[in-house]
């Protein structure tokens, strides 16, 4: 059976939801979805249970639809803070936003349970049919590869006499352990300490594997509303006052971090990792806790009484309990061009913001001609993974902001846009505080100042990259 639609979309994770949704509202396009999962919402679908979003619900999910009731918390380690839905509340959110705005629109059939086989086709998982689409357009929102621990096996070796589970299965523990081994220190292995410190494990009776430690951003600077705002505004001049006076890339991340717009949990050990894992104060302050942290690379081997590492191997417990937190949710994965013929391939034009990006692309799509312009606009920012690829996003975000602004209309878009984190200084600056005021000059001042330390500074950890691989 042959479909027909102006776009064929594979993948209803998050972003190309996002996608859809700005689509539906800016064209009259038709529109195919197809995913392997039976729902939609992506990798949502697979995360552990006690997961919450990491950044504040009133910038997820789709631009038309609200997410959440931009409540503040009053309890637990967010408190203060704007409401983080929980991964129940977002599938319900995607699965809603599917029934009752897309396939409700009559411009939507959604395919779940299939799975995209090439040349504008698509097999279902259940019946085995496959089906074509004569679709004018191909939208890939698979690219950038989300994996969570749930669905993929630890890569080091574990012995069967051994207990490793994902962190998904923390909640149906049966009996205590004496010892709690979190294997991996991205966002993931923060969530799994604070759960176990949440559930009253003694902070000695934590082992963590940190293979890398990791700069961490401060989620009281992303909040939505004029406060956040502000909070924003000043943060971003404060950041650019700390990388303009900075004499060394070392130097510099230490101004950021007493300008408080980076995080570590050691100040002791100098951070090689930066992917956008974001806590608050409070759940700094529990992870700071846990003192057996164990720095010697990458596990290799779980046995009985003996972690095995890269770069050495340390006895613990017999009994202990091993949590898988190794999976990489933020993929890094080379950047192609968004627009590329009939071809659509959804990427971060903002680093780590997904959705944002995702409905950005959208507004392009469904507004300018060229594909040359489109390209322009939509410049790829990929994800962060070392340290130093904080100074290229934080440089690639800036070079975007700027282009963007040129562009009357596209600010107007922005100032509007839901899932925009970042324009509500743009939209606040209409009357702004005094301190506002002061932010914004001390941007002036120190912003191109800024930019220009960022090129060096990239030169110069390409130019030691490239000394290290010869
Ligand atoms: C625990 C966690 C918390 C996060 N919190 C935030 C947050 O607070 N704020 C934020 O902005 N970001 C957050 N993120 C980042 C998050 O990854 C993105 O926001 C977003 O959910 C990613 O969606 P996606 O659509 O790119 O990927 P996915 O969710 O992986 O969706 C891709 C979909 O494509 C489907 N697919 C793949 N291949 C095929 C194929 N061949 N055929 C058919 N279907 C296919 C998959 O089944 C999947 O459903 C978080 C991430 C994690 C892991």
């Amino acid at each position: 059976m042959t479909l027909q639609a102006d776009y064929l979309v594979v993948g209803t994770g998050a972003m190309g939801m996002a996608f859809v949704d700005t689509l539906l509202t800016e064209t009259d396009a038709s529109i195919v979805m197809v995913d392997k999962h039976g729902k939609p919402g992506g990798h949502w679908n697979d995360a552990y249970p006690f997961v919450h979003l990491h950044q504040p619900s009133s910038f997820y999910g789709v631009n038309s639809e609200k997410l959440g009731d931009d409540a503040i918390d009053e309890t637990g380690w967010n408190k203060g803070l704007h409401e983080l839905a929980s991964g129940d509340e977002v599938c319900a959110y995607f699965e809603h936003v599917m029934q009752r705005r897309f396939i409700a629109s009559g411009r939507v059939k959604y395919f779940p349970m299939s799975e995209f086989i090439g040349d504008k086709s698509f097999k279902s998982i259940v019946t085995g049919d496959v089906q074509q689409v004569t679709a004018g357009k191909v939208v890939d929102a698979t690219y950038m590869n989300v994996s969570v621990p749930s669905v993929k096996p630890p890569e080091y070796q574990v012995d069967s006499d051994v207990t490793c589970m994902p962190l998904n299965d923390l909640p149906k523990l049966k009996q205590a352990h004496s010892q709690y081994v979190v294997i991996g220190a991205g966002k993931t292995g923060m969530d799994a300490c604070l759960w176990l410190l949440s559930n009253q494990v003694a902070p000695d009776a934590i082992s963590w594997v940190m293979p890398r430690d990791s700069w961490i951003l401060d989620r009281a600077n992303i909040q939505p509303g004029r406060a956040g705002a502000a909070i924003g505004i000043t943060g971003l001049a404060g950041q650019m006052h700390a990388i303009a006076e900075s004499k060394s890339i070392d130097d510099m991340f230490d101004h950021v971090q007493e300008n408080g717009q980076l995080l570590r949990i050691d100040d002791a050990v100098k951070p090689s990792m930066y992917r956008c894992a974001t806590v608050t104060d409070l759940e700094l302050q529990q992870l700071k806790r846990i003192k057996n942290v164990i720095r010697k690379g990458r596990v290799t081997r779980v046995t009985k009484g003996q972690l095995e590492l890269a770069e050495g191997s340390v006895p613990l417990s017999e009994d202990a309990l091993y949590i898988d937190c190794t999976a990489d949710a933020l993929a890094r994965r080379p950047a192609v061009p968004v627009f590329d013929g009939d071809q659509i391939t959804l990427q971060t034009v903002r680093f780590c913001q997904q959705v944002f990006s995702a409905a950005f692309i959208a507004h392009i799509e469904a507004t300018y001609e060229s594909a040359d312009e489109r390209n322009r606009l939509c410049t790829v920012v990929p994800h962060p993974n070392r340290a130093t690829d904080w100074m290229r996003v934080t440089l690639a975000h800036a070079m975007n902001q700027l282009s963007w602004s040129a562009d009357a209309s596209l600010v107007d878009w922005l100032a509007n846009a839901r899932l925009d984190a970042f324009s509500q200084p743009a939209s606040s600056v209409a009357t702004p505080t005094a301190e506002m005021q002061d932010a914004m000059a001390k941007i002036d001042k120190y912003g191109p100042i800024a930019l220009q330390k960022l090129r060096a500074y990239i030169d110069l950890a390409d130019q030691l990259d490239a000394a290290d691989m010869s």
